[in-house]
């Protein structure tokens, strides 16, 4: 997918623009449109073809061209004249995350420094502090920067990995006949946020036949080893990807060996000794006299050690041994228990689409009922509804509701947490709505203290259903904000509102250890995708992937009611 290409090629140009000074509404243009082609979950090349670029919120004609130049040469000559206007260094100190235009071109000009180590040098030294409008906390902001893009450099987002494995292993099932199970492994199949790099396993009777196919599928770059049995390909995207075939009775141990995590194969192999078993990639032995009892199927491996079938999500060695050992694992929620979504954009504040298309959408989903979340009036880049606008949203769904049948589309809206814990409508305009989501969209930076305190004040409103996005993470642009986790749980009970895993490809937040913590301490989680576009309704999955991650079960889930369990409680 070139769709990364493509939102990277947008970005740096809005950071080029940036240092140019240049118009202020451009820049925000090309922004948006990358966020917008980084959360798609259609290829762009595709939409490209078919001729659909400017459904893409944010893209008109002449983005719609530069993706089309993008996906057709892979470079952009705009992007190159531009580029040339600037020294590089400067670019690439602003690929740390923290450092503006304004303090890349201050750091190069004033300093003299020319790339991230030596930026790492100085601010570990204290020598950045010196500077005009730089502070000794900006120090710290740019080393914590620099860990972020280590990490970005290192890992994958969920989404990114399972397109990419879908990619390749439907690639791979059409060259080769010879592929007969194949599944991936690895991270992946635990559904990890972020994800290095990309393991499959494969049966075959013929598995030469397989790597010669593999080594040769369109997206791979370049071979980095082409053995009998296993080989590892580096993609067009930079990333790893290794093939094994393995024989037919292994394939479920090399699946449990493969899957990991390794503190969770740490852990069986020490049960397994201690009933004087063996346990590796290629089965479960007896230690004494090495007869094989189990390795075809995961449920005959974990049966060998007296143990329930754990789901990948689980193996983090996080006591779901223990819990399989006593039979009482959590029966976690699945794609198929979603019965509707709680976070939509609509084309009433920056979404693409009208409420009606996003209803019908919805519907052949499957779902129940969907809540819409337009932003509130504060949010002005994101084109955040006036009181005024509210009223005439609210008839609109009135009457879609009365046409509509087979889905009840529920009023809502994303209201801002305004920075002194209030929020962004009056009681009056926020009573008018089915359910509130409720959200920090400004002040990031401020202290544990203070975020906690916004948080557990737009809870204590009474007004709020479901506080959207916990923690205001983007990942590889910043990260999570501190917040009293014991005092938020503990309001959120109280208030009875539910708290988001805002299912973002870049957000997942809350994220897997957080939600867990919640569900333990009481409270609902509610999953919403923050969709502006169609397609992204289908990221709801990334959202069931880490409620699975935080052992939550259907009751723990507010999207697991069915409707009229939903209206009953909404009202209380
Ligand atoms: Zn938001
Ligand atoms: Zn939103």
């Amino acid at each position: 997918m070139k769709n990364l290409d493509v939102a990277t090629f947008f970005d740096e140009i809005a950071d080029i623009l940036e240092i140019l000074d240049d118009n202020p509404f451009k820049i925000r243009a090309y922004r948006k449109a990358a966020l917008n082609v980084r959360g798609l979950t259609e290829d762009v090349a595709l939409l490209a073809r078919a001729d659909r670029l400017e459904e893409i919120p944010g893209v008109g004609k002449d983005l719609a061209a530069k993706i089309v130049e993008i996906v057709k040469t892979g470079r952009l000559k705009h992007y190159e004249e531009l580029k040339r206007k600037v020294p590089e260094a400067i670019l690439d100190l602003m690929a740390v995350p923290g450092i503006g235009p304004k303090t890349a071109k201050l750091l190069y000009e004033k300093l003299k420094i020319k790339s991230v180590e030596e930026l790492e040098k100085k601010a570990k030294a204290h020598k950045i502090s010196g500077l005009p409008g730089l502070k000794e906390k900006t120090e710290e902001n740019i080393l914590r920067g620099i860990e972020l893009i280590k990490k970005r450099a290192e890992r994958m987002s969920l989404k990114e990995a399972l397109d990419l494995s879908g990619e390749v292993v439907a690639a791979l099932k059409k060259n080769s006949p010879a592929v007969k199970r194949i599944a991936p492994a690895g991270s992946l199949r635990r559904m990890k946020e972020t994800v290095r790099d990309i393991d499959i396993l494969v049966t075959s009777d013929k598995p030469k036949n397989v790597m010669d196919a593999f080594v040769k599928l369109p997206m791979v770059k370049d071979v980095l080893a082409h053995g009998p049995t296993k080989s590892s390909v580096l993609t067009d995207t930079g990333v790893q990807v290794d093939v094994r075939v393995v024989e037919p009775e292994s394939f479920g141990a090399a699946l449990v060996y493969f899957t990991g995590s390794q503190a969770h194969n740490i852990h069986i192999r020490h049960i397994a000794k201690k009933t004087g078993l063996k346990v590796n990639e290629y089965g479960v032995f007896i230690e004494k006299t090495n007869r094989k009892i189990a390795g075809r199927e995961e449920a005959d491996i974990y049966k060998a050690l007296k143990l329930t079938l754990i789901p990948p999500e689980l193996r983090e060695d996080r006591d779901e041994i223990e819990a399989a050992a006593k039979g009482r694992l959590p029966k976690l929620i699945e794609l198929s228990d979603i019965r509707g979504d709680f976070h939509v954009h609509s084309k009433w504040s920056d979404g693409a689409h009208s409420i009606e298309e996003i209803a019908t959408a919805a519907k052949k989903i499957g779902y129940e009922y969907i809540l819409v979340t337009d932003h509130s009036k504060r949010l002005k880049v994101a084109r955040g509804m006036t009181e005024k606008d509210v009223l005439k949203k609210l008839k609109e769904i009135q009457k879609i509701n009365e046409e509509l049948k087979g889905i009840k589309i529920l009023s809502g809206a994303e209201v801002d947490i305004l920075s002194d814990g209030t929020l962004d409508y009056s009681k009056d305009i926020l009573k008018k709505f089915d359910m509130v989501v409720a959200a920090i969209h400004s002040g990031f930076k401020e202290s544990k203290d203070k975020l906690t305190m916004r948080t557990v004040r737009a809870m204590e409103t009474g007004l709020v259903q479901i506080l959207a996005h916990p923690t205001g993470r983007l990942m590889g642009v910043r990260p999570a904000y501190e917040l009293d986790f014991d005092k938020v749980f503990k309001v959120a009970t109280q208030t009875k509102t539910c708290l988001e895993i805002n299912a973002f490809a870049e957000r997942l937040d809350l994220d897997d250890v957080n939600s867990k913590a919640a569900m333990e301490a009481g409270v609902i989680l509610a999953i919403g995708t923050d969709m502006h576009m169609l397609d992204q309704l289908g990221s709801i999955k990334l959202g069931v992937s880490v409620a699975r991650r935080a052992w939550l079960e259907k009751k723990n889930v507010l999207n697991a009611l069915r409707l009229e369990d939903l209206l009953k409680f909404i009202r209380k």
